[in-house]
């Protein structure tokens, strides 16, 4: 059984942009720069925010975080996101989701320019990525293909299943999936699934974004099965200081005896869409660059 280790496959590929960022430092003279946006003080979010800005100061990237009251209106969002988008020293917009209830989700996904949008959820990016067009990709589903790619394992043919049907995660690693070239045969699987047990134990690949805790088992796959885990849960667990450990959506002890290959948590998945971030933060600064010269 291999390991997956996002770790490893992280750490060489912010090895490689820390070199490509040095390059483009020196031909343009300036930074690429990503904005990130927090509304209010969910502490996982203020947890994601800082660790975006710990990779941009480890690249040598510029960044521009603004944390905003959790009162603030749509209308100053809607503001803000403009003079980020008018603002050419900033190749990157990201507004940390998920936000107050009060404020329109889809609508900031919308205004964010499609040029700047390094996260990929613009209806833009997701219909460029649909039909096989060069765009940014989601984060996580981009960091599983390059697990992918590292470890040498074909999709071309295979039988992938992918339990959750999010717009971050299950739509657009289908969409990767099913392009020429990668040519796995998909399904996605959901709540309203019926046959569950028996679509996974099908399964080449089989890619879990639930967002349950253990909620995959031995039993639902096949042996020689590549498993990959989405899920970040919190149990409690009163031995660690700060009273909860992080688990995925798979029963790693169990799962991990059967199959050939699987991501663990944390370790895994997670790591990777911090680092796909960045690269798209870098791809899209060279591509300002290059349509200004
Ligand atoms: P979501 O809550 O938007 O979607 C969950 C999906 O699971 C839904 O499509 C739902 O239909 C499906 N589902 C729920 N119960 C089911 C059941 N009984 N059977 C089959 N399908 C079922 O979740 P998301 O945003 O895609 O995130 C999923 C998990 O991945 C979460 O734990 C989240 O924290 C994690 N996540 C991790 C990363 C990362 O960087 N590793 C990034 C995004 C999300």
């Amino acid at each position: 059984m291999v390991v997956l280790s996002g770790k490893e496959v992280a750490n060489s590929k912010l090895e490689e942009l820390k070199s490509k960022t040095q390059s483009f430092i020196e031909k343009y003279n300036r930074k690429p720069t990503l904005a990130v946006i927090l509304v209010g003080e969910d502490p996982a979010s203020q947890t994601y925010v800082a660790s975006k800005k710990k990779a941009c100061i480890k690249l040598g990237y510029g960044h521009k975080d603004y944390v905003l009251d959790k009162e603030v209106t749509q209308k100053e969002l809607n503001s803000l996101v403009d003079a980020l988008n008018e603002d050419n020293s900033v190749d990157g917009i990201l507004v940390q989701m998920p936000l107050p209830k009060h404020l329109n989700e889809q609508e900031v996904i919308e205004r964010i320019r499609s040029d700047k949008d390094v996260d990929g959820f613009h209806p833009i990016n997701v219909g460029k990525l649909l039909i096989g067009l060069d765009c940014f990709v989601s984060c996580t589903p981009k960091g599983i293909m390059a697990i992918l790619d590292y470890y040498h394992i074909e999709t071309q043919s295979k039988n992938v299943v992918i339990i959750g049907r999010s717009n971050i995660v299950g739509k657009p690693m289908a969409s990767l999936l099913i392009q020429k070239g990668r040519d796995a045969t998909v399904t996605i699987a959901h709540s309203r699934t019926k046959n569950l047990k028996e679509l996974t134990k099908s399964a080449d690949i089989l890619i879990a974004a639930i967002g349950r805790a253990n909620f995959v088992t031995a039993d639902m796959v096949k042996e020689d099965c590549v498993v990959i885990d989405v899920g970040i849960n919190r149990v409690e667990d009163s031995s660690r200081k700060r009273g909860y450990r992080v688990v995925g959506d798979v029963d790693y002890q169990n799962v991990s005896a059967k199959v050939s290959a699987i991501t663990p948590v944390p370790g895994g998945v997670g790591l990777m869409t911090i680092a796909m971030l960045m690269e798209n933060t870098l791809e899209s600064a060279i591509m300002h660059e290059e349509k200004d010269n």
